[in-house]
């Protein structure tokens, strides 16, 4: 069998957490077990909040950890290219149509109630089948607009091509043992492919650089599971290989809500500034050491 590939994909838009040390601890005493590869991959798309003391505190977080990655690590600003290419050939496919459509728009038009698994209001349609004069016009006014997925054509080829089989993930459970799981992608609606302000976003970048690191294996937290389902439909779409995946538990603060990045008091660096060792890290996570 080939080597098992593991990686951890944080976002530099803060400080890492406990929650993070569980993604990354997961993935990497995985890898191990397995005899596979670590891969750390820094998802900076968001450029704007994105900062380079983030990654600089990442690398120290997860050596402290224990954790060993392989060089050199990607980073997605510098594949912006690579997503684009994506795109391009969704849109020459028919699956992505342009929105200009303003967050405040969406959120006025979408149905009462009616949100998706982030909790962001679901869009409502609002600019699909725009006249085509209408949409030249307004990029020729500069207007900026994102390329969205028409979701029920991508769900029409994504059947096609699975010949009537359903559309599944495979969910491994803490001991391995893997599970078929319906993915729901209709839950996203026409989800955002590229985004207005940056050529990129994180559903299709990370399905690109999932298949182009050959990344077999996908260990994140369970407020990723729906997002997967959107994955999938990606990847059937654009002839990209399958991940087996675990969505680890998540952890809660003392009130009972998710961690947080602007959770100070368990951000990594904090606690080894107060003289903690990765063994306490793991013994608070109830990982083996
Ligand atoms: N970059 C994402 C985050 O920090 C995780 C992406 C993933 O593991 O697929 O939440």
């Amino acid at each position: 069998m080939a080597v098992p590939v593991f990686r951890f994909a944080p976002s530099p838009n803060g400080p890492l957490h406990l929650g993070h040390a569980l993604s990354a601890l997961t993935g990497f005493d995985r890898a191990q077990r397995l005899g596979g590869r670590f891969l750390v991959r820094i998802e900076d798309i968001d450029v704007a909040r994105c900062r380079e003391e983030h990654i600089a505190g990442i690398f120290e977080d997860l050596t402290w950890l224990g954790i060993a990655w392989e060089e050199p690590v990607l980073r997605q600003s510098q594949h912006f290219a690579v997503y684009a290419r994506a795109a391009q050939w969704l849109e020459a496919q028919g699956l992505l149509y342009p929105c200009f459509a303003s967050r405040s728009e969406i959120e006025v038009g979408a149905a009462a109630g009616a949100v998706d698994p982030d909790g962001a209001p679901l869009y409502p349609g609002l600019h699909k089948g725009l006249p085509r004069a209408e949409i030249e016009a307004r990029m020729e006014n500069g207007e900026r607009f994102a390329l969205r997925l028409d979701m029920q054509r991508a769900l029409a080829v994504a059947r096609e091509r699975l010949k009537g089989a359903p559309l599944t993930f495979t969910e491994l459970d803490e001991s391995d043992r893997p599970q078929a799981i319906e993915a729901h992608p209709e839950l996203w609606g026409d989800a955002v492919i590229l985004r207005k302000d940056v050529p990129a976003s994180y559903h299709l970048a990370v399905v690109v650089d999932d298949a182009g690191q050959g990344v077999t294996h996908v260990a994140r937290g369970r407020d990723l599971y729906q997002a997967t389902g959107l994955h999938r439909l990606l990847q059937v779409v654009l002839g990209l290989p399958e991940p087996l995946y675990h969505h680890h538990r998540l952890l809660a603060d003392a009130e009972g809500r998710k961690l947080a990045k602007s959770a100070g008091d368990t951000g990594l660096a904090e606690l080894r500034a107060a003289g903690a060792s990765a063994a306490d890290v793991r013994r608070t996570l109830g990982l083996g050491s």
